[in-house]
Order: C-alpha cells, then structure tokens, then sequence
C-alpha cells in the first residue's frame, strides 16, 4: 500500500508541476499515464466500467470523473481537479488535488483551502477506537462553517486490494457512527466541495459530474491508513506541493 500510494503522490506532485496556462487535460492524462506505467504500475481508473483515462479531470464547476480531452485547454483563472488511481503488485493507491490555474479569485483560493483543510480536519479523526463517521462529521462542520457545501452523491471508501472496498466514507453525518476504526484499515478519505448548492448531475457522457447550479466544485483526497498512533497519509505529498496547489 505504501508503495502504490507514494507513486499517486509522486505523479500528482508532476502534474502539480504541469498545470499552466495552456496545457490541455489530455496532455496532463498522457503525462500521468507514462509516469505510472514507467513506476512499475498500471493505471486504476482506465478501463475501470468503461472510463477512457488514467486522469479524472474535472473544470471548474465538474466536480469528479471528468474525462481528459484534447480539446479542453485550461486557461488562467479555471481551477482543475485531478484524481488518479495505479495498481501496484496488487495493490491500490488513489488521491486527487484541485489546482489553481494561474490567477484565480480570492473566494475561489478559498474553496480549495477550506476543501483541502477539511480533508485534514477528516484525516485527524482516524485513530484506532474512532468511529467512522467521525470522519464525515469533521470534513461536513469545516465545509459548513466555511459557507461552502458539501456534494453527497459522491463519497470516500475503504481502499486495499480493490480500487473501492467496504466502508464507504461519507463527508456529512453525526459523529458516533459506523464501524469502530482498527490499526490497519486504509481509507480513501475525499471531500467533494461546492460553492454553491451541493446537487449535481451527470453529463451526456455518462461520467462528468458537474454541480447543477454551475457553481466552482473542489475536490482533495488522500488515502490514509489507520496506525497504531494515528492516521498515516500513504499519497502525502511534499508540504510545498500542497501548499503550492493553493496559494498560486
Ligand atoms: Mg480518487
Ligand atoms: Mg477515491
């Protein structure tokens, strides 16, 4: 596990790197892809139902699945989350991040901290004993009190020898719930944040989610494995890399 999440990490890390002005999200999928298939893995998500990728890539008001296209060149001012799954000697890795394409407005550098602080807050309550939908009441009380909302056609999940595996982690919901947490679990924990009213629906091509409302959507994920003294991020990145996703 440590090993095909430190690749997701890794990649995502270039394709921080990659996202300008310019660039199309296909080119970002090509990057991504040889990255993996050079660390020794195979893409997660490519063929996963059907999907045509390694990248999800979602624009703007897409809040996940979107599919990269040679016709989609992000410009200054969008924001572009990135999510990418590999399969490494039988295991599996999953992250994603949402980067601000050159400038972007102060309210929208808001909804990326406050998305990816409300990961933190999530990850902070995975302790041995805990509950899981300690997790989920985290992530919902920052997201909430930040005037943001919460996407809930969307949620995390157990994560292992499949890409999705039991339980899956809703980012809303009373604290208290579900199943007790025990060292060793992994969990892909990924809030999904909207500016605006939190429904979506699915595009004609049958994955892109976008919000209803048109509003600008976040989306942070890490998959963190529950230790004996607390959560252990598998997909962190370099502190830099993170910060650098928000403050540009
Ligand atoms: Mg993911
Ligand atoms: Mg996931």
């Amino acid at each position: 596990m440590r090993s095909a999440n430190r690749l997701v990490a890794q990649v995502l890390e270039a394709l921080e790197d990659a996202v300008t002005p310019g660039v199309t999200t296909a080119e970002l999928d090509t990057l991504a892809e040889r990255l993996v298939r050079d660390g020794g893995a195979v893409p997660a998500f490519k063929g996963y139902r059907g999907f045509p990728a390694t990248l999800c890539t979602s624009v703007n008001s897409e809040v996940v699945h979107g599919i990269p296209s040679r016709k989609r060149m992000l410009v200054d001012g969008d924001i572009v989350s990135i999510d990418i799954g590999v399969k490494l000697d039988g295991f599996f890795g999953d992250s994603a991040v949402t980067v601000a394409v050159g400038q972007v407005p102060e309210r929208t550098q808001a909804l990326l901290r406050v998305t990816r602080e409300s990961l933190e807050q999530g990850i902070s309550q995975v302790k041995v004993g805990g509950r899981l939908s300690d997790i989920s009441h985290a992530v919902q009380h920052w997201v909430e009190a930040h005037g943001f909302s919460v996407v809930r056609e969307f949620v995390g999940h157990g994560i292992g020898e499949q890409l999705h595996e039991e339980p899956p982690i809703p980012n809303f919901g009373s604290p208290g719930r579900g199943p007790k947490l025990a060292a060793g679990m992994v969990l892909a924990i990924e809030p999904m944040v909207a500016m605006g009213r939190p429904e979506v629906r699915v595009l004609g091509d049958g994955w892109t989610a976008m919000t209803r409302d048109g509003s600008l959507a976040a989306h942070f994920e890490h998959t963190v494995a529950v230790g004996e003294d607390g959560p252990v991020i598998l997909t962190a990145r370099a502190e830099t890399s993170e910060a650098a996703s928000v403050a540009r």
